[in-house]
């Protein structure tokens, strides 16, 4: 069995206006050692779906249902829904088996305590065989790259460049000794240079521990350097998902060439940059067909009946050719006689 399998995972927020489908019906795996982006554009349900893996949403407003099942290792237990998880359990899989580095690390590290303390506070949670947390703490500042590691250990967080606070968070999130880390737009607040270093690096401990990672993003550019292979989203749903070189090359759904062909290309021949008309609608106008109805350009060049069927019937992710499944009525990518 994979480290990880969701199944039909679907989340729901609790409002006035009734239950809103943020996301639905998601299923995808995690082998040991991969990398796997979740891409798509901001509102497409990404974070949401990944803090769902170890439940850090609140529930209620957040209703959940599906499975998330996950293998936690022979000494916790093996494999089990972490949906069906009491609270002491849950508390283990939190770090100790997927760990997460968001977008703002000058939000999540606590202003008030050294960097060092703070990693040692997340080893002595997780690992009991460490006898020096502080000692293992300076050893993980040195893994991840900051330079003379005892000293900078005794630093507060805002003596720090945003840069040196990711690869801080990065040693937290490793001091867990999790099978699992996630990391949600990890460079999004960084510099471009700064942002290569921080890739670098998680790439880097995906290969040295082989640590399986959930790669978060909008930026198709960073996935086809760093990821083995990635799910599209889009409104809630993934609608394309195969390894990273079959998805640049053979894009099939329609959302999917247009995210390609907006990534701006350096010394192009085209000065206007490609966009999406558009905008991902919000939960309660996802309507009862294909989310993406509203803003496909192929769906233009299909007859009344085909359109019709676009918008009233959700199509399902299916896998058209071998690994690469999409969830399209009318795949345009699709050659003739490709199809599985
Ligand atoms: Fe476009 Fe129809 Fe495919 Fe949706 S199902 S992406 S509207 S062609």
């Amino acid at each position: 069995m994979p480290l990880l399998e969701v199944k039909n995972l679907s989340v729901q927020f609790r409002t006035d206006g009734g239950l809103q489908p943020t996301v639905t019906d998601v299923s995808f795996s995690l082998e040991r050692g991969e990398m796997l982006a979740l891409v798509g554009e901001s509102g497409c349900g990404k974070s949401v779906t990944c803090m769902s893996l170890a439940r850090l949403l609140p529930e209620p407003p957040v209703v959940l249902s599906g499975e998330v099942l996950l293998d936690r290792g022979p000494e916790h237990g093996g494999v089990a829904d972490v949906l069906q998880l009491g609270e002491r359990a849950l508390r283990q899989v939190r770090g100790g088996c997927i760990s997460y580095i968001f977008q703002e690390p000058s939000v999540s590290l606590n202003p008030v305590f050294r960097v060092g303390d703070q990693i040692a506070e997340a080893v002595r949670l997780h690992r009991k065989d460490v006898s020096d947390p502080f000692e293992e703490a300076v050893e993980l500042l040195r893994q991840v790259g900051i330079p003379d590691p005892a000293n900078r250990a005794k630093q507060y967080p805002h003596e720090m460049s945003g840069g040196m606070q990711q690869r801080v968070m990065i040693a937290m999130a490793l001091g867990c000794a999790p099978s699992i880390l996630v990391a949600d737009e990890p460079t999004t607040a960084l510099d471009v240079t700064i942002q290569a270093q921080i890739l670098d690096l998680l790439l880097s401990l995906k290969k040295d521990r082989g640590m399986a990672v959930i790669l978060v993003t909008h930026n198709l550019g960073i996935v086809a350097e760093l990821a083995d292979r990635v799910a599209v989203m889009y409104a809630g749903r993934i609608i394309e998902t195969a390894p990273v070189a079959e998805l640049i090359a053979h894009p099939i759904h329609p959302y999917t060439s247009a995210l390609i062909r907006a990534v701006p290309v350096l010394g192009g021949e085209h000065n206007r940059l490609n966009t999406i008309r558009g905008t991902v609608p919000s939960p309660d106008k996802f309507g009862r067909g294909c989310r993406f109805c509203d803003r496909c350009e192929y769906a233009d060049s299909l007859s009344e009946e085909q359109r019709r069927l676009c918008r009233e019937e959700p199509p399902r992710l299916r896998e058209l050719v071998p690994s690469h499944a999409c969830a399209c009525h009318f795949p345009p990518g699709l050659t003739a006689g490709k199809e599985a």
